[in-house]
């Protein structure tokens, strides 16, 4: 029996509500994805967006652009999170599943969509990267807590057992707590990786600092690292004592509370802990689902996202230097062929 016999043979075993959700997952023919190559609207550069731009050869059945602002060429993926990618059937596949039924175990994916572990992995992220960032900033009554992270360097190579995880005997310690500063005014949720260590007010500037409008008010905890912040971007602060739990006016952060429950069981026990290297990337990711539907299709706009992706290791290293007191480790080495990255501007993870 050939591939397709035997195809058949199985389908016809399924059940019905089986064979309608499995022809339901399979990627149509027109899928954007592929589209996406031989689109003709392309209006300006990828690299330097400006319109100053002229067809420049084909690349395998694909138009190639090239900027007469920057010199450099480029197709209409691009940058894109199916740059480099060939498998696009799959990649469809794998994107609906995400869009369906959120993020299922790395493995449970490579097997469902027929790809190996590591390229698993390498979507996954690419297509966090790809989320849309909210522009707005936040205006009426906006409720900011932080959350921690065990620091973890899940996956990292060459590391001893005990530098993998921070260890159970440091629990207390902040200098192994990846802070996250939460903030919601309830019509869109931040969740910003801060800081490795005890939080200032330095570091929900850095945070969160040019999100605001005026004439917003904040509500938080008695904690004077909010205090301190609230002065500085002079925001009207309403605050309490923790064990109050809400203000006498009543205001309180039982939403970011809410949501700081709500994302520790994900990442703790659904996804077993991830690398502080990729939480942010989960943390945005949330925070985005929490008021939006993932829609993967759209995301395909972005152009930033391979740049971004190739550059992740960078990121953490200045991470790690610069806001921990840890010592960055064991440095990935990945050789790429394609990497437009200057080098000029390594973007802090609380861009991402
Ligand atoms: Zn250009």
């Amino acid at each position: 029996m050939n591939i397709r016999d035997q195809i058949i043979s199985l389908f016809f075993q399924l059940s019905r509500e089986e064979q309608i959700n499995l022809l339901d997952e399979l990627p149509k023919s027109d899928e954007t994805f592929h589209n996406l190559e031989i689109q003709q609207d392309i209006k300006c550069c990828v690299h330097c967006n400006s319109s100053n731009i002229i067809k420049h050869s084909m690349y395998k059945d694909t138009q190639r652009y090239k900027c007469k602002s920057c010199n450099l060429t480029f197709i209409p993926t691009t940058g894109t999170l199916v740059y480099q990618i060939k498998k696009k059937n799959q990649f469809a596949l794998y994107a609906s599943i995400v869009e369906k039924e959120g993020l299922l175990p790395i493995k449970i994916m490579a097997k469902r969509v027929g790809i190996s572990i590591p390229t698993s992995f390498e979507w996954r992220h690419k297509i966090l990267l790809s989320i849309p960032k909210t522009k707005n900033k936040f205006s009426d009554i906006t409720q900011v807590d932080d959350l921690w992270f065990q620091y973890s360097q899940k996956g990292r190579k060459n590391l001893d057992y005990s530098r993998r995880r921070g260890g159970t005997k440091r629990r207390g310690d902040n200098n192994f707590q990846v802070k996250i500063i939460a903030a919601s005014d309830k019509k869109q949720v931040e969740l910003k990786v801060a800081k490795i260590g005890r939080i200032s007010a330095n570091d929900i500037l850095y945070a969160i600092g040019d999100k605001f409008k005026k004439n917003t008010k904040l509500v938080t905890d008695a904690h004077p690292s909010y205090q301190a912040f609230a002065k500085e971007v002079k925001l009207e602060h309403i605050y309490f004592e923790s064990k109050k739990h809400q203000a006498e006016t009543g205001e309180n952060v039982q939403y970011i509370n809410n949501i700081a429950e709500r994302i520790d069981t994900w990442i703790n026990r659904k996804l077993k802990g991830v690398s502080t290297k990729y939480l942010q990337l989960y943390a945005s990711y949330f925070a985005h689902k929490e008021k939006n539907s993932i829609e993967i299709k759209k995301y395909t706009s972005n152009t930033k996202v391979w740049d971004i992706y190739t550059n992740l290791e960078k990121m953490y290293e200045k991470f790690i230097k610069t806001r921990s007191v840890r010592t960055y480790r064991c440095p990935t080495k990945r050789k790429r062929k394609a990497q437009n990255w200057n080098g000029e501007t390594i973007i802090n993870f609380s861009y991402l």
